[in-house]
């Protein structure tokens, strides 16, 4: 999926996860690192408190959608989106393991993407509660390319029982 240089703005749906260390600090650090590598976030949801997915053994997470418009490449996003994990300290011992920051593309734009690398719209965003109420707080009209139903429709039809709770911790200071 190269795009010519140079590109219209495409806005891009992230989701931002961290269940180790200062979780919301990590979120934080995260939303300044892709607005300044990855384009103008327009949009971001509130934090949202999710036992971790398919692993009991691991401290529950926050997450948070965030829409960036941005003029890179999926690719090119993706590259600033594991720089972002990087900065963080993220290491990955094991497959789901707990992690100080995982961010993944959910939407970029329209676009259909499907290799190892990059998969777009994200895989497994239907079947996660945690990624679609907080992507439904920003984009509930918001339609998959793929599936033809919004993100308002998605989530009515999740079948994941995990609750998702708003988080009412502290935000860090900027
Ligand atoms: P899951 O994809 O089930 O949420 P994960 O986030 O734990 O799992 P990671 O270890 O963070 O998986 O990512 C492994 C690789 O997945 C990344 O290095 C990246 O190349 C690839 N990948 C494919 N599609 C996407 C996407 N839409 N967003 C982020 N990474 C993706
Ligand atoms: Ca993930
Ligand atoms: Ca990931």
């Amino acid at each position: 999926m190269s795009r010519p240089f140079p590109t219209p703005p495409v806005l891009a749906y992230l989701l931002l996860g961290s269940n180790l260390g200062d979780r919301a600090a990590h979120l934080a650090a995260a939303r300044h690192h892709l607005a300044a590598g990855a384009g103008a976030i327009v949009a971001q949801s509130g934090l949202y408190e999710t036992a971790a997915w398919g692993r009991e053994d691991q401290p529950a997470f926050l997450n948070q959608a965030l829409a960036v418009r941005t003029s890179l490449s999926a690719e090119k996003l993706l590259a600033a989106c594991l720089a972002a994990e990087q900065a963080a300290g993220r290491e990955r011992a094991e497959h789901w393991g707990s992690r100080t920051l995982d961010v993944d593309i959910l939407f970029f734009g329209a676009e259909i993407c499907a290799s190892p690398a990059l998969t777009v719209p994200h895989p497994q965003l239907a079947g996660r509660r945690f990624a679609l109420v907080p992507l439904a707080e920003i984009a509930p009209r918001l339609r998959h390319p793929q599936l033809g139903l919004t993100v308002a429709e998605l989530l009515a039809r999740c079948p994941d029982p995990l609750p998702v709770r708003p988080w009412l911790g502290q935000e860090p200071a900027p």
